[in-house]
């Protein structure tokens, strides 16, 4: 039996994207087709989404939805079939899903998550009778609040998974805002959405779900220890068995050296020589010296304290000693963004950087590096440094979360026995990140064994299959459950 899935997501590639919370809820529904699962995704009817419909078909209209009228849209963009929140008042504001033109966070955030989260919740309980789903899957703290409005609706619900993709961002708002949330007393509760005296909305969701995810079995268990539940390891650690990790995929047919238009030569496994006139092109275009001999050091992130590139800046002098280049992109603080700008000038040749979102130059970086650096303090999966397997750059990344999972660090046992895929340091400090620098610069001079380690990145899996099996496999256990 086809098994139905509502996923509720503040943000989906290719229509709004700021992460890779956005990749996965893009990638996840067409990977459990051949699973028997067919997912239809709720989303906020931001202007890029709607100007993507094409003849939406309105399923519902609500007399009122936090303050003023909203619609229900029905379409398929890119494949992606989509039920898309049209609350005007709430979501007509172009640019980042999350905050103003300064960069603030928009002040009614708690309430427009709070009525995407009523509305999935509501088809949950069979709001438009042809998609009631089996299961509804809520990702992040946007979304916490379905699990809520289900519990306290009184009415029959169907099972909740709560995926959590960054347990830092967790939407904590004064208890005040309860009865604007249309939420009863009783739920301002340690059972219910109270967080250390506010409303929590990741807090609601991982307290009422039947089950957790995280985005990889280390986070999983990452997040269950004082520093990386960051609030709410004592809940996860009480849920048990309820909570687990699936390592993400990246999407292999965006993510394709073979096919991929966004570069400057295609190439594979069989016919790598390709990958030179990409490090050419990267080269090129970020100012760096023509040079196929330089050992070049990738990145494309979010520039935050997160990912750890304050102790990159600070060990630039190694990296370049070490005869690498660093090929940056980024957005984010302006504090790194402006160190990083400085290096530009006082390392011209060496370092190059774009100071911005660019998914074009992302898959160029991926293409022309040599290596992609990910010295993240934490990170609960990561895509770049899959995305890098793919694409033959050897990632160079911190021993954490997701990034423990997906890499094999080429230490002496494992070039013996031919299995390394990248380098791993930890701790995650400027010492450890500088050797590892070292390390992959040795490795680099030795090209045939280069080579061999390029060749197992490459041949690694990183698709979703396997991802979107444990998937599957979960909601159909949750349903089960709920039959038996
Ligand atoms: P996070 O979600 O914490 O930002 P992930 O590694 O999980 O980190 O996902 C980041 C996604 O966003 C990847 O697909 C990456 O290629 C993309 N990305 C990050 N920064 C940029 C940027 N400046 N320009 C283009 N793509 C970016």
């Amino acid at each position: 039996m086809t098994l139905k899935i509502l996923a509720v997501v503040s943000e989906i590639y290719p229509l709004v994207k700021t992460g890779g919370l956005a990749d996965v809820a893009g990638a996840l529904p067409g990977a459990l087709v051949p699973e028997d699962v067919a997912v239809t995704t709720l989303v906020p009817g931001y202007p890029a989404v709607l100007a993507a419909l094409k003849k939406p078909q309105v399923v519902h209209t609500f007399a009122g939805l936090f303050g003023h009228d909203a619609r229900l849209l029905k379409a398929n963009v890119s494949g992606l079939d989509l039920l898309v929140l049209d609350a005007p008042h709430l979501f007509n504001r172009p640019g980042n899903p999350y905050v103003d033109a300064d960069g603030k966070d928009w002040i009614d955030n708690p309430l427009r998550f709070a009525a995407l989260s009523r509305v999935a919740a509501e088809i949950g309980q069979g709001l438009v009778p042809a998609l009631t789903p089996d299961v509804i899957h809520a990702h992040d703290w946007q979304t916490g609040l379905t699990a809520a409005y289900l519990r306290y609706s009184g009415r029959p619900a169907v099972p909740t998974v709560m995926t959590v993709h960054n347990m830092a961002f967790q939407g904590q708002y004064g208890r005040d805002l309860l009865p604007a949330l249309g939420l009863p007393a009783r739920a301002y509760a340690i059972d219910g959405v109270e967080y250390y005296g506010t409303i929590g909305f990741l807090k609601a969701g991982l307290q009422l779900s039947d089950r957790i995810t995280t985005v990889s079995p280390t986070y999983a268990t990452e997040i269950r220890t004082a520093e990386g539940g960051m609030g709410l390891d004592g809940l996860l650690r009480s849920r048990g068995n309820a909570v687990s990790g699936i390592l993400n995929g990246i999407d292999t047919g965006v993510w394709n050296p073979a096919t991929d238009a966004r570069i400057a030569a295609p190439f594979e496994l069989s016919r790598l020589a390709g990958r030179a006139a990409n490090k050419k092109a990267l080269q090129q275009r970020l100012g760096l010296d023509v040079d196929p001999n330089a050992l070049i050091f990738g990145v494309v992130s979010r520039l935050s304290w997160q990912k750890g590139l304050d102790l990159l800046l600070e060990r630039l002098p190694a990296l370049l000693a070490a005869g690498g280049q660093l090929a940056l992109l980024g957005s984010g603080e302006m504090s790194l963004a402006n160190g990083f700008a400085g290096a530009t000038t006082l390392h011209k040749g060496r370092v190059g950087m774009v100071n911005g979102y660019d998914e074009g130059l992302a898959h160029l970086i991926q293409a022309g590096s040599d290596v992609i650096l990910v010295p993240s303090r934490f990170e609960p999966c990561g895509l770049t440094q899959l995305c890098a397997l793919r694409y033959g750059a050897l990632p160079l990344v911190a021993r954490v979360g997701g990034l423990a999972d997906t890499v094999i660090d080429a230490n002496e046992v494992a070039l013996a026995a031919g299995v390394g895929t990248g380098v791993q340091f930890s701790p995650v400090s400027g010492d450890a990140l500088e050797a590892a620098i070292w390390r992959t610069a040795d490795l680099w001079r030795d090209r045939p064994t280069w080579k061999k380690l390029q060749k197992n990145a490459m041949k690694t899996d990183v698709s979703w299959t396997r991802p979107a099996a444990a998937y599957a496999r979960l909601y159909r256990e949750l349903v089960a459950g709920r039959a038996g």
